[in-house]
């Protein structure tokens, strides 16, 4: 028998997704599992000045650094990260509910950069651990046995889904995020706010009805669709974001920020 919340389903009972025996409901802990790159941030890669100029006083630009070319006859290489519209009320709003972890392919000298200037920009730390893929590794394939032995309570947001073959059902397909090589206008960008009361749901569902939370992943899935249908998730407080923002990282008034690369 099924039963509805709004217009979507949630799966019966004999349909949770149970690997093992759910932890004590004291003991259970809820993980949240972030991806970094073109999830809750862009990166545009330049040696061009021009287009650093262009993009240096950029409202989400979240900072600027530089990898200084070793060799004279080539440009510097400059990162403008840009940060997802929502980011840090998702992130504030989250850390309330869940650990949250990154888990990033990318290398440990440029995740770890902009992991602490969000945590700049909130005041506080809400990320608990990362994972960087190793420095000169080609090995792309995450995963949460590299976190926790008892993944069923575990969500995984990324925009990929082949990067996470051993645990493919606990994740949820996030639409990229291409800052300004996007489709414009990019900072109309919804999908965190879209995630904020879908991921509270699923969580306030595994409690009440004692199910894993990823047993949920296709019924939030499913609610995540269609909010892009019927944008009638959001409540007005989360539409229109009081959220803290950084200001956009001004290197011209700053200075860059150089910085080598291991
Ligand atoms: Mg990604």
């Amino acid at each position: 028998m099924m039963t509805t919340v709004g217009e979507i389903m949630l799966p019966s009972n004999d349909q949770y997704k149970s690997l093992e025996k759910l932890p004590e409901p004291e003991e259970r802990q809820f993980n949240l599992v972030l991806d970094l790159d073109q999830t809750l941030i862009h990166t545009i890669r330049t040696t061009d000045y021009d287009v650093v100029r262009f993009h240096c006083t950029s409202k989400n630009l979240l900072i600027h650094f530089v990898h200084e070319s070793t060799d004279p006859t080539k440009n510097d290489t400059h990162f403008l990260v840009f940060y997802r519209p929502g980011v840090f009320k998702f992130l504030e709003k989250m850390a309330r509910l869940f650990t949250i972890y990154i888990y990033t392919n990318a290398v440990s000298s440029y995740a770890d950069k902009i992991i602490s200037t969000i945590h700049q920009s909130l005041g506080e730390v809400v990320i608990k651990k990362y994972y960087y893929r190793k420095q000169n590794s080609s090995y792309l394939q995450k995963h949460l046995k590299n976190i926790t032995s008892f993944t069923d309570d575990t969500i995984i947001i990324d925009d990929r889904l082949d990067v996470w073959m051993e645990d493919v059902t606990n994740v949820i397909k996030i639409i990229e995020f291409l800052g300004p090589d996007g489709p414009s206008p990019y900072l109309e960008d919804m999908e965190l706010y879209y995630l904020i009361p879908i991921i509270t749901e699923m969580r306030e569902i595994a409690i009440s009805k004692s199910v894993p939370l990823a047993s949920l992943i296709s019924y939030a899935y499913d609610k995540y669709i269609m909010a892009h249908v019927e944008e009638i998730l959001l409540d007005e407080d989360d539409y229109f974001p009081t959220i803290c923002k950084p200001e956009a990282v001004d290197f011209l008034k700053l200075g860059v920020i150089s910085s080598s690369f291991e």
